[in-house]
């Protein structure tokens, strides 16, 4: 959230209810899916959302390193969140971070839910997620990501897992936000659910909103979610289709 005096604050939404970028409150940034980039993952994909560009790698059930994380009982998850030094405006301190160890904590416990890991007892399955630009939902871009490259790479699991943030920017609650929402807008939450189910395996929250925004929060990220659900299988079929490999399936604005 925003520390800088208010006069300094962009205006976020104009008299139209128009957003800093032009969309409405509703819109999804354009999202775009390329599912099978890497060749040498096993399963990966690439998400293009907004200016946020993100990459994700998976492998296994595999071998558990280090062994001491092996579970008689089930398969760990283990996913590894990183932003890279050129991915923000800043350039960000390389390595581990609490933010990103808090970010990959959370997402590998979202795929524990939807993975079958009883299936794989003393194996990992490993999410690696790289940032590669950053702006605001890179959280949820990778979860997206991961979910694709995972059935990429044929790991069972119980659906696909889309995921956004929905956030109250003056006093409104908006879908999906950018870097300046994020950063001057009063509430940020990042989900991700199982469409299937509408089970949320995510569920953040930075700032303040009341009961009412929450649940209308809660909605529309569930809307949001179906959209991005969509353009996920649409990036799988197209990896799959027989005809020429296509750019990637794409929603736009
Ligand atoms: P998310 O990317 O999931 O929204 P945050 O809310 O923590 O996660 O971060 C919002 C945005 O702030 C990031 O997407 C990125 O653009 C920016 N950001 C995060 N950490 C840093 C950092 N260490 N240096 C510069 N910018 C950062």
């Amino acid at each position: 959230m925003g520390s800088i005096g208010a006069k300094d604050v962009p205006q976020l939404l104009d008299a139209n209810g128009r957003r800093i970028d032009g969309r409405g409150l509703e819109d999804l940034r354009p999202l775009r899916i390329t599912a099978g980039p890497l060749q040498q993952a096993e399963g990966s994909a690439f998400v293009e959302w907004g200016d946020n560009k993100v990459m994700a790698a998976v492998y296994g059930p595999r071998e558990v390193h280090p062994r001491h994380l092996q579970q008689t009982t089930k398969a760990v998850v283990q996913c590894k969140y990183n932003m890279a030094a050129f991915s923000v405006d800043e350039r960000k301190r390389p390595g581990l971070d609490r933010r990103s160890q808090e970010i990959s904590k959370v997402i590998a416990e979202a795929f524990e839910s939807v993975l079958f890991v009883e299936e794989y007892p003393r194996t990992s399955i490993d999410i690696y997620i790289e940032v590669l630009q950053a702006n605001a939902g890179t959280r949820c871009a990778g979860v997206v990501a991961a979910s694709v490259a995972l059935a990429d790479a044929g790991i069972p699991m119980v659906d696909l897992v889309p995921a956004v943030a929905v956030g109250k920017v003056a006093g409104t609650i908006v879908l999906d936000l950018k870097k300046e929402e994020d950063n001057y807008g009063e509430a940020d939450l990042p989900m991700a659910l199982v469409p299937r189910s509408g089970r949320l395996v995510l569920l953040q929250m930075e700032g303040h909103m009341t009961r009412d925004e929450l649940k209308r929060s809660l909605d529309l990220g569930v809307t949001g979610c179906k959209k991005i659900y969509e353009v996920q299988k649409q990036a799988l079929r197209d990896r799959y289709a027989v005809s020429a490999p296509s750019a990637g399936a794409e929603v736009a604005a």
